[in-house]
């Protein structure tokens, strides 16, 4: 009796030593909830400090435009979620392309998100852009689509497209690269400096990560 007495114990004992132990691995197994803590969003300004991406006609810096817009995401995010959100650059630096997916695989990160502005030799052309590259990114780049289209946005909607982007080909997270306008374009150009325009399109894409978080 003394024997199973002592077993009883050590199962006792056992049993609440397990529980922290079982609530890890849960965690583990399902992605948390993105009004939980644990949740980690990338956003990933283009370009930066010699890399100064497009230059407008009136001397708009894709650099410069991304990196304003990555700040007025992460702003959203944090005010409207528990999520972590990390940036690869938040000053005027130059970041490499593994450097910035690097970011993402180290925090494990559950979306990427590369921000940058568009130009063409025919300025004509203007518009919004989403690409993808893998089955992973799509839900997260309809997802963003949808609510830039609700946005009342007045430039043109580019659709989403697949590239074989080093960020998105190398990424392990849900990735996704937008294109948010053409420098190249006088209508564009004026628009992406606008404060309207920041505002409504960093609220539609936090909109949009919100959504794909909450649908996984
Ligand atoms: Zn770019």
């Amino acid at each position: 009796m003394t024997f199973v007495f002592s077993v009883v114990v050590v199962l006792g004992i056992a049993a609440r030593v397990l529980p922290p132990a079982e609530t890890e691995y849960a965690q583990a197994a399902a992605p948390a909830h993105v009004n939980e803590k644990g949740v980690c969003v990338v956003i990933d300004p283009g370009h930066g400090g010699d890399d100064e991406g497009a230059i407008g006609e009136n001397g708009t810096m894709e650099k410069d435009a991304a990196l304003q817009t990555a700040l007025r995401i992460q702003q959203e995010l944090l005010a409207r979620t528990k999520a972590t959100v990390i940036l690869t650059r938040d000053q005027d630096v130059d970041v490499s392309l593994e450097d910035r997916v690097k970011v993402a695989s180290e925090t494990s990160a559950d979306v990427f998100i590369s921000i940058h502005y568009d130009a063409f030799t025919d300025p004509t052309i203007q518009g919004m852009t989403i690409y993808f590259f893998d089955e992973e990114d799509w839900n997260l780049a309809e997802a963003i689509h949808e609510r830039l289209l609700d946005s009342d946005l007045n430039t043109e909607d580019r659709g989403i497209e697949f590239e074989d982007y080093h960020v998105l080909r190398e990424n392990p997270s849900p990735a996704v690269l937008l294109e948010l306008g053409y420098v190249s374009n006088r209508s564009d150009e004026a628009r992406i400096n606008s404060q309207d325009y920041q505002e409504k399109v960093a609220a539609a894409i936090a909109d949009g990560i919100i959504e794909f978080l909450k649908s996984r």
